[in-house]
């Protein structure tokens, strides 16, 4: 067994970019996918794939570190980076939606690194919080990240996951919100967030026991340092951690950015052309 290789920030920057790149060119050969809310995520795959996860080229060792990617909508970029570390084939990945195992929303596939199913909103933190709890429990060592989107955050059954994870004092447990600031084809604030307090996130988080802060997602060195921060050896704060990533919808697309209607929407030819961020 060989462990995934840990690079560093400059290396995690190619990464990413060759992550993005990948997302949208196999996205829009197969016509299919959501793209923007996979573009918000990317650095923070990256920082967790190549750098954070203790992980190795066997997916179902079974001291790894855990992710439960929550936000399974925006999936591509972690089909994409599975792929990458060999835990996909790449005729699955270039095939999803086209007879490959892989569908639009992420179904269970320990052997493939896919922990859990997820697509109905609210659904991967409770499970991360259980596996978390049971970890501590069996007094294993391994870490489990869970990845949410901010319009996701808007589900109850996230603010009851982390109650339990607060009263059973899970520092093992790791949550990262994707704060694209978009859900779906609107805005946040235009749905349930209230006006002007769009950046309640991280106080709401510290009001229900967690150990919170805020970082601009798109900078993976800030991404990366912040959660090893996180992953420290207990420092006398026995709560689980979240980390607000502060990201744009369909980052490195410069037709999509922030554009509401792009949520589940191929890019053109004429739209491509407009220019990217990963090249
Ligand atoms: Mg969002």
């Amino acid at each position: 067994m060989n462990m995934i290789a840990k690079l560093c920030d400059e290396d995690l920057i190619k990464k990413a970019a060759f992550i993005r790149k990948e997302v949208v060119e196999v996205c829009v050969k197969n016509g299919a996918g959501h793209i923007a809310p996979s573009l918000s995520c990317v650095e923070i795959l990256t920082a967790l794939y190549y750098n954070l996860m203790n992980i190795s080229n066997a997916p179902r060792w079974e001291d790894r570190d855990r992710l439960i990617f929550s936000k399974a909508h925006g999936c591509y970029g972690l089909y994409a980076s599975l792929c990458d570390i060999g835990y996909i084939s790449r005729g699955d990945w270039e095939n999803f939606y086209k007879g490959s195992f892989l569908s639009g929303c992420i179904e269970k596939s320990p052997q493939h690194g896919i922990e859990a199913s997820c697509g109905s909103l609210g659904h991967g933190l409770p499970l991360a919080a259980g596996i978390a709890f049971g970890a501590k429990l069996q007094k294993k060592n391994y870490k489990t990240y869970c990845i949410i989107g901010d319009g996701e955050m808007q589900e109850g059954s996230n603010w009851e996951a982390l109650q339990f994870a607060a009263r059973h004092g899970l520092s093992n447990l790791i949550i990262i919100i994707d704060n694209n600031s978009l859900q779906a084809m609107d805005f946040l604030e235009n749905i349930l967030t209230v006006e002007g307090r769009k950046d309640d996130l991280e106080v709401k988080l510290k009001a229900f026991g967690c150990s919170a802060e805020t970082c601009d997602g798109h900078n993976v060195s800030q991404v990366r340092k912040t959660l090893a921060k996180f992953c420290e050896p207990n420092s006398g704060y026995n709560a689980p951690r979240a980390l607000v990533a502060k990201t744009i919808k369909g980052y490195g697309l410069k037709c999509m950015e922030n554009v509401p209607k792009f949520h589940f929407r191929i890019p053109t030819e004429d739209e491509l052309k407009r220019g990217n961020r990963y090249e």
